[in-house]
């Protein structure tokens, strides 16, 4: 097996091994003897050069700090205010500046240093995120003709919105030095594929397999997954049922209804509240009936963008609570601050309705937990963007619904409220099965498989 070499932007070490992807890529670098690269989460006022080396878990970490110059205009700004919006479809959020683009280039190219005295013939390279879009071409440039492989965990516009940043070319550039491009959907893959063939002359040579400037490339869509015997597991452990203790004297008899977003403008959680708003409106009956609570904690505050969603979300919830509340309910507990997994897992079970209603997400994680966290006896009903990247796969089970037609949402939780034990089961089954198949290893192995030295390479298209 060879060696495998993960980049990310943060790394798991020093105890946040907490998400499903951090425990996957552990356990894949941990059996090769691999090693993690990435930014250490440390700013530092001068020059920071060289990286800290240590091991943990059976995993070797190679981390390096960044400027003060360096956290502003490769993390922050291009990475957070150009990239992340125009990647989820909002090009009227996006801060275009130049400067800051030449720190991007600058921290990959940065990286790709650090990282290539380290690489020994037969590694594996795998690269994540929109942090690192020219490190192949950077690594590439320094020598190295080694198998490297990409994944965005985020979106991938349509050409016509990805062409709004002014170096579109570049950044494709840098991706078509890997030899395989994983995405989370067909759709984000189709839009790369668009992208490839009108603006780089690129030729489909069948089975997922593109030449691009003389090098022949894979690209696909894996859908990343959860470990969802994890997360069944979980929500029937000893933090789930605090949690459930802890909610229970709030909730009484009444439905929970609950979300689940890290506050970014890209969850749609103010169009949420409009139409959860609506609701109440139509139907008196449901006073004091329901309990919605929504988890939001705040996330790169630094970004004014974010700042603002936050005052939106206050002032909505207080309006909607005004509104409709009453001595003895409050419609709306909209809680800024984040959860432990194993307490989410104790409240998705006994959540009647879960809303994962983003306006564009990669995939969404939140939707894949809520249905392994379900009793299978008595389950809830998913509320599901049709613009959430696990859309594609839930399909068969969720409600889908437009983010942006508040009746339509309204409408939609009314009929989750209503439905009937036998057709929760039987859309919730469909689900499970999905997301039990697709799960995080099988994401991690179709992925590192595609890489692996059987396959044909990417040096000559011929
Ligand atoms: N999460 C958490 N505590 C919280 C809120 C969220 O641990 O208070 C976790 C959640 O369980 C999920 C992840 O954060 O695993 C969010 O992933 P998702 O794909 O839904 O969205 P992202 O934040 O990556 O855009």
């Amino acid at each position: 097996m060879p060696r495998l070499i993960g980049i990310s932007n943060r790394t798991a070490a020093g105890g946040s091994k907490a998400g499903g992807l951090a425990v996957a890529l552990w356990e894949a670098l941990a059996e090769s003897g691999g090693l993690w690269f990435g930014w250490s989460g440390e700013v530092t006022k001068t020059a920071p050069r060289g990286v800290e080396l240590f091991e943990e878990d059976g995993v070797e970490f190679a981390v390096t700090d960044l400027t003060e110059a360096e956290h502003q205009g490769f993390y922050l700004g291009y990475s957070n205010r150009s990239l992340w919006p125009v990647m989820h479809y909002r090009v009227d959020l996006a801060n275009f500046d130049e400067s800051e683009f030449a720190i991007y280039a600058e921290v990959n190219r940065r990286f790709a240093k650090l990282i290539r005295p380290r690489l020994q013939r037969d590694d594996v390279v795998w690269v994540h995120d929109y942090h690192f879009m020219l490190l192949g071409r950077d690594l590439r440039e320094l020598g190295w003709d080694g198998r490297m492989g990409y994944f965005l965990h985020i979106p991938f516009p349509p050409p016509e919105i990805f062409k709004s940043l002014p170096d579109h070319a570049r950044l494709v550039r840098g991706l078509a030095a890997f030899d395989v491009i994983g995405f989370q959907t067909t759709n984000d893959r189709r839009n790369f594929e668009k992208y490839i063939l009108e603006e780089m002359g690129a030729k489909a040579l069948g089975d997922c397999r593109y030449e691009v400037q003389g090098r022949a490339i894979t690209i696909k869509a894996y859908p990343i997954g959860i470990d969802a015997d994890e997360f069944a597991r979980l929500s029937v452990g000893d933090a789930a049922q605090v949690a459930q203790s802890r909610i229970k004297p709030f909730l009484g008899n009444r439905k929970l209804i609950l979300g689940v977003d890290r506050m970014d403008y890209s969850k749609g959680i103010p169009q949420r509240f409009e139409a959860m708003g609506r609701l109440l409106d139509h139907d008196r009956d449901l006073h004091g009936k329901i309990a919605y609570t929504q988890i939001a904690p705040p996330s790169r505050t630094k970004v004014e963008e974010y700042a603002d969603l936050r005052g939106e979300l206050d002032e909505l919830s207080g309006r909607i609570n005004g509104d409709y509340g009453d001595l003895d309910w409050i419609p709306i507990r909209y809680l800024a601050r984040s959860y432990p997994r194993d307490y989410l897992a104790g409240l998705y079970r006994i959540a009647s309705l879960c809303l994962v209603t983003p306006l564009h997400d990669g995939m969404n994680l939140v939707a894949k937990e809520f249905v392994a966290a379900q009793d299978p006896a008595n389950p809830g009903v998913l509320l599901l963007s049709q613009f959430a990247g696990a859309a594609e796969q839930l399909s068969g089970g969720a409600l889908l619904v437009n983010p942006h037609d508040l009746s339509g949402m309204a409408d939609a939780m009314r009929e989750a409220l209503r439905m009937a034990l036998p057709e929760r089961r039987r859309r919730w089954e469909a689900m499970n099965k999905v997301v039990n198949e697709q799960d995080i290893t099988w994401w991690r192995e179709s992925f590192i498989a595609d890489l692996s030295p059987d396959r044909p390479l990417g040096s000559s298209a011929s």
